[in-house]
């Protein structure tokens, strides 16, 4: 999932001093993680399958919201999410980004303090 690394040349200026301090600021904007949902949300519009429909000319039902999320734990595919369910779901899902985002920011602040033996 997270491909792309950020370059935090920035890092390399900062005393260890800084670094955890920089550390403590991440943590402490971490989301609750109850809330933790991996995936990410698609639309997708269906056909019923029963004869005579309007979606067998092409006006299809929908769009449904979804949650994809990945194999690997035996769950994986769409998920379908109610309607009822989808703004909740869609604050989680951007919930869970940011708190990816920040653990991959703690992660490059530790490396950094790991490269200079200075990890406690
Ligand atoms: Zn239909």
């Amino acid at each position: 999932m997270d491909g792309h690394k950020k370059s935090d040349g920035s890092l390399a200026g900062l005393s260890a001093r800084a670094l955890r301090a920089r550390r403590a600021q991440l943590l402490a904007r971490l989301p609750n993680l109850g809330g933790y949902l991996g995936g990410s949300l698609v639309e997708q519009s269906r056909r019923c399958g029963k004869p005579g429909c309007r979606c067998a000319g092409g006006d299809l039902h929908g769009p449904y919201v979804y949650l994809s999320v990945g194999k690997g734990g035996g769950r994986g595919g769409l998920v379908y999410v109610p309607a009822a369910l989808a703004d909740l779901v869609t604050e989680r899902v951007a919930l869970s980004q940011s708190a990816r985002d920040l653990l991959g920011e703690i992660s490059a602040v530790n490396l950094e303090l790991l490269a200079r033996r200075e990890l406690e």
